[in-house]
């Protein structure tokens, strides 16, 4: 690599968000410098922006990346292994899209986009992970995923019967990821990566305000209205 083509290490790439796995990732999965608790999520159907035509569109399949820090803002993508001094805390073991990405110049990072991604499923297999674990995902997966809250979604301003539904499934997550951790056991820190980011903060991608009330029961709020474009 030339002179001018040396990472300045300003961080700037890290805190626009962790790397995304990829199966040459594995290796650091399995020596445990990834742990499960350090991963996100980004399930099929997730609304994200896409910079290029700045429209809200589904992701076509789910990620695992690497997460912010735990108990960060909503909105703060910072990887959380960035040091405050703008170092890697994992440098000779970061993840390949890291070693691929020049922020000068993203043609190799941007070869590797859907290519040999890990998802939930190749990581809990390549762990090892119990069989109930698996079956909890695809449950999850089953009730509540982002194809369906889209359908109810777009119904919400026409149909109280989609808001109640839409509710019901918010609800359903929550109560989801609180049994898994009561019987099976499983640390919070766990949660997005085996079910994505929680629908209660989500939804705000649908221009939906989810919040709780005293009683415990949810109520969704329409601020605005996400301009979504489906893919192809
Ligand atoms: S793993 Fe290291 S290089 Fe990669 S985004 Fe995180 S801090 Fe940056």
């Amino acid at each position: 690599m030339s002179d001018n083509h040396q990472c300045r290490q300003c961080g700037t790439c890290c805190r626009k968000g962790g790397p995304a796995l990829h199966k040459e990732d594995a290796p650091l999965l399995v020596e445990g410098v990834l742990q499960l608790q350090d991963l996100c999520t980004f399930r099929a159907g997730e609304l994200v922006r896409d910079n290029s035509n700045d429209h809200v569109v589904p992701l076509p399949e789910e990620i695992v990346k690497i997460a912010a820090p735990f108990g960060s803002r909503p909105d703060d993508w910072t990887c959380r292994f960035l040091t405050s001094d703008n170092r890697c805390f994992i440098h000779e073991k970061r993840p390949a899209e890291c070693k691929a990405l020049f922020c000068d110049d993203p043609k190799a990072l941007l070869a590797m986009h859907g290519e040999d991604r890990l998802d939930r499923k190749s990581i809990l297999e390549l762990l090892h992970a119990p069989q109930w674990l698996l079956d909890s995902v695809e449950a999850h997966e089953s009730r509540c995923n982002y194809a369906a809250l889209i359908e109810l979604a777009s119904h919400l301003e026409e149909q109280e019967a989609a808001r109640r539904a839409l509710v019901e499934v918010v609800e359903y997550d929550r109560a989801f990821r609180e049994l898994v951790m009561e019987k099976g056991k499983v640390q919070k820190e766990m949660l997005d990566f085996l079910f994505g980011r929680p629908l209660m903060h989500t939804v705000i991608m649908f221009g939906i305000d989810a919040r709780h009330n005293a009683d415990g029961s949810i109520t969704l709020v329409q601020t605005t209205k996400a301009t979504l474009k489906r893919q192809a």
